[in-house]
This record gives structure tokens, C-alpha cells and sequence, in this order.
């Protein structure tokens, strides 16, 4: 099907333009503002991908193609009007008809608030998938929460982070269609009835859930899914009687009651906080998405049978893992189906994909909290493992009598608590870490029981990243050039990128991509000193470190390393330093102490080196404040070297790995996440991989042996570099990082920087060697693109469809 014959041709696009400014806002185009050129511009947009957007919908309803609900807490979008442009293939058609009316489509794209409805890589993780869902022609709809307040906005101020609300909904949001026909009531509290067979909630709070839906466009197929997000509404608007009576704010707080649930991104991804609230959006948004869900399936199909044909639920991590409780209270209770049919149909629909093996990351709600907000989804629950409890039991030949207590889904040890990891498994027929190393140590350590009794369920499917975000429209450049190289087929299939290997022996390829590279990185440098005031020098190598600031991605390593650096330099000035720009960026949760220290040292450090006359040039660390999608857009491209140096075992894949690879950028990493599998790929005299394996890690843990003071004893160079620290060389109060230094030497070093020291500053070692041969280092950067191929997450999502999910695609 030609769907180009249904758009308006691209000569019309200037009169949709005016007429959307003019009649849609209501602007003259003598006083239209940017802002209201961007609006009419993206409303246009809109537009035009509707028509491919119902035609989906009716493809999915006439080939009875069964649908994916991805339920997602976190969406993290890039910016709407590129991508929806691209998408279209209209770009520049609509560059041509802004500049006749005197705008310019570039100002108009960086005038786009970007989103934030995500934290970090889960959150981007899912936007990918999106993305390639509708660019494969695979039904799906996103479900999430329309957070009124994304991810926080990050101020540094002197070398501290300051959170500042993140308003993103100030000007209207020009993607979004409200569907008020589609709204589902939400109860919490209350009390449970049995009457019979009959179980009826009854009394607590109820507030409607609201869909926004925004379109999904497929890039290279005419596909458009959606988004769904929830907003809130109170069921009464407001007390009427309250605010005759004169009590005006009083009568409101229906209204400010009902938004709380939907008012603010829980912003941490890493740990869980047993806060009440957040089990509120939990429920609100799973409740709403499975009542959705049920009532399309419902439109379409009378018998439940075929729910299963026609419908996968997927789990982004546990936070929406309410959602075997609530899918069993609607089919029990609502619809009236047996428990066992229902159970039977749960465990066929679900599926859930692991993010992380951090204990103080995996979500456990107490009893008591959950009982009293959702007391006939304890029950459910309760039930649902007691079933569980009699088939532990049964097992012929059971030679393990504490099996039970490892699986149980209510932990009876202490306080009792509900384990959502165990639910999830438990109520799944796929579960999936997301890389190969992290997926077995989801069957090892995490899930060993379950994965002896429930072997089958077990996966693993390989994170990817968009390459229509991540390439095409952060490096066009590139794009071109690989496109003029080998042909645009790697635009279908990113696996063919590897026919770009050859070419990294021909000179003029390597030339054009070094062009490309520098001026990627004179577009960044610009953009350093102007949003912190420091000159870099773009010849320098752009040494990238980017993501969440966490202990265990050791942020902390990279900044022992440009201390132990910056000393060696002063100690032999005269010696072939390489230059460097450290860069980094990003966030840290709003409660996380440390670190926010951590990023208060790497601006005390960077003030310190940045004005050192003896280093000059040679050495820089700049941290570039609020690390956002459009950020990494900026920043990525313009890498050369990607760190990538979390403690083995603790990244579960990474995507900002992928990313910088994808872009030329080499890898120094650890034997973490899909760094092994990028080292596969790439091979490995073109990366860096430094540090203990997790074996290595495993086998020191075991032994109790590990002690960082004996290692920081022994190491003159780490003596030096922690007593700068703990002297405060690199701040105005001496005690300042205090707490740093008594993590790595007294708290004995949790994520092991000390025991990885040495072979990391060999590793930088050899990358400095590799840098100084600049010919050599471009062949390498041309053979991590090539070798970048596996990570598109259209591979991953065609695992999803294959491996987990059993789904189809429409017809392209
Ligand atoms: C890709 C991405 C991440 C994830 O980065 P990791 O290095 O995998 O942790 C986080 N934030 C943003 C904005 C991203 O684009």
C-alpha cells in the first residue's frame, strides 16, 4: 500500500502550515512567534501521521494480529518534530516551506521542550523499543503515566546539583490527542466483601484515569502505534457545597487529591523507596492499561480463549508488576471467569524483563502497606502463592524442604513482605535479563529455584538502541556517509553495517569520517563553553563518560583516574601527553548523597586541572549540567573514547555503550553487561577491556579477603591521589570529600575502584599509545560502527516477537 498518495503533497505543505497557524492558533503570520510556528509546524505533523495511524489500527483489527501492551513506568522520548518529520520523509520539503514563510525548521527543533518522563536507560530503553515496534510493523501500545512533572531539571551550583521542577507540560504539548471516552476508575482502600462466589471493593477512593495518547511513527514502514499515558481526574470535580460556604481551597482538593498520583517522575530508578505514593502510580497505571487492554481485546473478541492469541502484556522491570493481581481481580471478579481458567490465561499473556540484580533496586512492599491500599490484591495475591506453596510441596522426590521459603512470594522472614520479582517470575511464561551475562546471573543468582523448577521461562534478548535517534538524526552526517559506503540497506537491517568493515582500510573512508568526527566535536566544544564557560581544544581526544551518576558505575574510578593523571603530567610535564576533554554528565537521585558529592568533585577537580598552566590544554574535565536525550544528541556523536567502567556484575547491559560505539567512539570498559558482547562483536584489538570478570569479583567477595587499604598501601599512586582527597586539595573546606575517602578505604571500596585501579590506568595507558597513531585509531573507530550492528533494537524487539512474546507484524 502506497500511503505517500494519501499525504498532502509536499507543495501544499506551506498552506497546512498557515492554515494550522492561522485558523488552528488563531495566530496572523505577521505576529507569529517562534513558539507559535513550532506549534502550527508540529500540529501539521500530527496531522499527517494520523491518517497512517488509523489505518493501523484497522490493519491490526482486520488481520486479527495480536497487540503488545508494554507496560512502562518510564518513557524517556527524545523530541517529537525531527523524528515525526523523518519519519514522514518530508524534512526537507518542510525546511523549504518554513523558509518561504521567513522560519527557520532548525530554530523550531531546538525550541522543542524535551521530554523527561524517565529516569535513564529503562526509560530510553522502552522509547527505543517504540520506536522499532512501529518501524517493524509490530502492534503495540506503550502504557505508562503522563507525569504532570518529568525528571527533574539539573542546576549545578558552585559544584552542586540543584533539582528544579521539570514543567514540561507549561507550553501545551502539541503531540498529545486527550481521549476522554477512554477512562477507567481506579479504587484504592476500601474494604473486601465475599458474598458467596461473589468478592465485591468496596468503600476506599476511586479517581478516573485518563488517556493521552500520543503517535508512534514508523520510520520505513507505515506504521504509527501509540502511547498511551494515564492522567488523573477526580471522580467529583470539586465540593460544591464546601466552596459556597466560602472554603475555596478546601473545595479544590478533589482535584489537587486526584492529581498527586499522576504529579511527579519518582526520580530513581536504582533503588526503591518504600514510599507509599509510589505504589499509588503502580497501581493507578497498571489498573488503567489492563482495563484498557481487556475492553480492545474485548471490542474485537467474545470468547477469552483467544486472549492469549491476541494479546501480550509485557513487564518493564517489577513497577508494573502489579499487574498478574489486577489482570486475576478483573477476570475473577469483573468478568467472572473460574480462577483456574483466569490463572491459566494470566501466565500465558505476561511476560517481564529483569533490569537489575542490585538488592536495594528490587521492589518488596510490606504486607501491611499493600493490604491497607489494595486489600483484595493481597488476597489475590496470598492465593495465588499459597496455589503455588501445594505444587512446591508436590514435587516427586522433593530432596529440598526449605525450597518453598526461597521461592515464596510473601517472604515470612521478618516483617512480611511481598517480593515482586517472585511475582513476576512466578506469573510469567518469559523472563528475560538484557544482555547474555546479565540474563544468566538473573538464572544464577537472582532466580536459581525458580529457573530449576521453571527452566523454560528463562531468556535472554540483547537491549538495542534506535538507530533513526542515534544515528540518523544525532549524526546525518555519518549517516550519509555510510549510506554513500554501502548503500542504505542498513537502514532496514543495522546487521549490515559489518559490510563497512572493508572500509576501514581505504584512507579517503577514514578521512571522511575523521571530518565528520571533528566537526561533531567543534559543534560540541561551542556548545561547552557556552553552557559552562570552558574552551576545550577540539583536537583534543573527547574522553565521554555520560549516564545516571551511580556508585556502581564508578564515576568515581574515572575521576581517581584524572587526579592520578594530572599528577603524572606535572611530574613529568615533558613527556608526550596525548590531550584530553574528560567529559561528563548526568544525574543524581535527589536523595543520593554521595553521589551528589561525586559530581560536586568532578567540578572542584575540573576548576583546579582546567587552570593549570603546566597542563594547559593537555587536560580538561568539564561536567555539562541537565544530561538529557538532547544532550546525549550533542554529546555522543562527538566522542572518541566511551567509558563504560562499572563493577563487573552490576551493569545489567547498558545502552549508552552502544550509542557511543554506533558513533566511532572506542570502548574502555569492563567484562560488564553488553560490553562483553560489544567486544565480540568489535574485537579486541578495537576496544579496551580492563578489570576483574565477574568470576574474579565472585571469587573475591567468597573469599572475604578483598581489603582497598591494603591495596591503597601498597600503591603509591593511589596514596597519593587519596590523600589529595582526604587534604582537601581540591576544595575550600578540607572535609569536604571526607566521605569519599572513607567509602574507598574504611567502608572497604563496596564497588571494588581500588582493586580495579591498576589495570585501568594500563588500560588509559594503552589508549593514549593508540591515540598518538591517529590513522590506526580512525580504522578502529570505523570497525566499532561496523561492528555496532547487533545492538538496533529492531534486532532486540524481533527477539521479543520471536522468543517471548510469539507476534506477528503487519504487512509492510
Ligand atoms: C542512553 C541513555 C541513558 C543510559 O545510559 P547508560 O550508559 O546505559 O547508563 C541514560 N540517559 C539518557 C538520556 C540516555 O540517552
Amino acid at each position: 500500500m502506497n500511503f505517500q498518495e494519501r499525504w498532502p503533497q509536499p507543495s501544499s505543505l506551506k498552506q497546512a502550515l498557515l492554515a494550522r497557524l492561522v485558523l488552528g492558533l488563531g495566530v496572523s503570520q505577521e505576529q507569529a512567534s517562534l513558539r507559535d510556528w513550532f506549534q502550527a509546524t508540529a500540529l501539521t505533523v500530527r496531522e499527517l501521521l494520523t491518517a497512517r495511524w488509523h489505518e493501523t489500527n484497522r490493519q491490526v483489527r482486520d488481520h486479527g494480529l495480536k497487540q503488545v501492551s508494554y507496560l512502562s513506568m518510564e518513557f524517556l522520548l527524545g523530541r517529537g518534530l525531527q523524528n515525526g518529520l523523518m519519519a514522514l520523509n518530508i524534512l526537507d520539503e518542510c525546511r523549504e516551506a518554513l523558509a518561504e514563510c521567513g522560519v527557520r525548521l532548525e530554530d523550531l527543533i531546538e525550541l522543542e521542550v524535551t521530554p523527561a518522563l524517565g529516569n535513564g536507560g529503562l526509560g530510553r530503553l522502552a522509547a527505543c523499543f517504540l520506536d522499532s515496534m512501529a518501524s517493524l510493523g509490530l502492534p503495540s501500545i506503550g502504557y505508562g503515566i503522563r507525569y504532570e512533572f518529568g525528571m527533574f531539571r539539573q542546576e549545578v551550583i558552585d559544584g552542586w546539583q540543584i533539582e528544579r521542577p521539570d514543567d514540561w507540560l507549561a507550553d501545551s504539548n502539541p503531540w498529545e490527542f486527550m481521549r476522554p471516552e477512554r477512562q477507567y476508575l481506579v479504587r484504592f482502600g476500601g474494604r473486601v466483601v465475599h458474598e458467596g462466589n461473589r468478592v465485591h471493593w468496596l468503600d476506599g477512593e476511586a479517581v478516573y484515569a485518563i488517556a493521552y495518547d500520543t503517535l508512534v511513527p514508523g520510520h520505513g514502514h507505515y506504521a504509527v502505534n501509540t502511547l498511551r499515558l494515564w492522567g488523573a481526574r477526580p471522580v467529583e470535580p470539586m465540593d460544591l457545597a464546601t466552596f459556597n460556604r466560602g472554603a475555596f481551597m478546601e473545595a479544590l482538593s478533589p482535584q489537587l487529591r486526584a492529581r498527586t498520583v499522576v504529579r511527579v517522575l519518582y526520580p530513581d530508578d536504582s533503588t526503591i523507596e518504600g514510599r507509599e505514593l509510589r505504589l499509588r502510580q503502580e497501581h493507578f497505571f497498571v489498573s488503567a492499561s489492563i482495563q484498557d487492554t481487556l475492553r480492545r481485546f474485548r471490542a474485537d473478541y467474545d470468547d477469552w480463549a483467544l486472549l492469549p492469541d491476541k494479546i501480550s502484556i509485557h513487564l518493564n522491570d517489577t513497577h508494573p508488576a502489579l499487574a498478574p493481581a489486577e489482570l486475576m481481580r478483573q477476570l475473577v471478579d469483573e468478568h467472572l471467569l473460574a480462577w483456574d481458567d483466569a490463572w491459566d490465561l494470566v501466565t500465558r499473556v505476561l511476560s517481564y524483563t529483569n533490569h537489575t540484580l542490585m538488592p536495594e533496586a528490587l521492589e518488596i512492599w510490606p504486607c501491611d502497606m499493600m493490604g491497607r491500599l489494595l486489600p483484595r490484591h493481597l488476597q489475590i495475591i496470598e492465593e495465588i502463592n499459597r496455589r503455588f506453596g501445594q505444587q512446591v510441596e508436590a514435587r516427586p522426590g522433593d530432596n529440598q524442604p526449605d525450597l518453598f521459603a526461597k521461592v515464596s512470594v510473601i517472604q515470612e522472614d521478618g516483617e512480611r513482605r511481598v517480593n515482586m520479582g517472585r511475582l513476576s517470575v512466578l506469573s510469567s511464561h518469559k523472563v528475560n535479563g538484557v544482555s547474555r551475562l546479565h540474563s544468566r546471573l538473573v538464572r544464577e543468582r537472582l532466580f536459581p529455584e525458580f529457573a530449576e523448577l521453571f527452566p523454560e521461562r528463562f531468556a535472554n534478548v540483547t537491549n538495542g538502541i534506535t538507530p533513526r535517534l542515534w544515528l540518523n538524526l544525532a549524526n546525518p552526517k555519518l549517516a550519509t556517509l555510510i549510506n554513500e559506503t554501502i548503500g542504505d540497506g542498513w537502514q532496514r537491517d543495522l546487521s549490515r553495517l559489518a559490510d563497512l568493515r572493508p572500509s576501514a582500510e581505504d584512507d579517503a573512508f577514514c578521512g571522511r569520517l575523521a571530518d565528520i568526527k571533528a566537526l561533531n566535536k567543534q559543534r560540541l566544544a561551542k556548545l561547552i563553553a557556552h553552557r559552562v564557560g570552558i574552551e576545550v581544544n577540539p583536537a583534543a581526544m573527547f574522553d565521554v563518560q555520560v549516564k545516571r551518576i551511580h556508585e556502581y558505575k564508578r564515576q568515581l574510578l574515572n575521576l581517581l583516574h584524572v587526579i592520578a593523571r594530572w599528577n603524572a603530567m606535572r611530574a613529568a610535564p615533558e613527556q608526550d601527553w596525548p590531550a584530553r576533554v574528560v567529559i561528563m554528565a548526568g544525574k543524581a537521585a535527589s536523595a543520593y548523597h554521595m553521589a551528589k558529592l561525586i559530581i560536586k568533585l568532578a567540578h572542584d577537580i575540573g576548576r583546579r586541572i582546567n587552570n593549570d598552566p603546566v597542563t594547559g590544554d593537555r587536560l580538561k574535565l568539564v561536567f555539562l549540567p541537565d544530561y538529557s536525550v538532547s544532550l546525549a544528541e550533542y554529546i555522543i556523536p562527538a566522542a572518541d573514547l566511551s567509558e563504560q567502567i562499572s563493577l563487573a556484575g552490576t551493569e545489567a547491559s547498558g545502552t549508552g555503550n552502544m550509542k557511543l560505539a554506533l558513533n566511532g567512539a572506542l570502548t574502555i570498559g569492563t567484562a560488564d553487561g553488553a560490553n562483553v558482547e560489544i567486544a565480540e562483536q568489535v574485537g579486541p584489538e578495537d576496544i579496551f577491556i580492563f578489570g576483574m570478570s565477574v568470576e574474579e569479583v565472585a571469587a573475591l567477595d567468597a573469599s572475604g579477603t578483598y581489603s582497598s587499604r591494603e591495596i591503597y598501601r601498597n600503591s603509591q599512586q593511589l596514596q597519593e591521589v587519596i590523600d589529595q582527597l582526604g587534604a582537601g586539595q581540591f576544595s575550600s573546606d578540607p572535609a569536604c570529600f571526607w566521605p569519599i575517602v572513607d567509602s574507598l578505604l574504611d567502608g572497604n571500596d563496596h564497588f571494588k575502584l581500588l582493586a580495579d585501579f591498576d589495570s585501568y590506568w594500563q588500560a588509559q595507558r594503552a589508549v593514549d599509545r593508540a591515540w598518538r597513531d591517529q590513522p590506526a585509531w580512525l580504522r578502529k573507530a570505523a570497525r566499532n560502527i561496523a561492528g555496532a550492528g547487533r545492538f538496533s533494537s529492531d534486532r532486540s524487539i524481533r527477539d521479543y516477537a520471536s522468543r517471548i512474546w510469539n507476534a506477528g507484524y503487519l504487512p509492510a
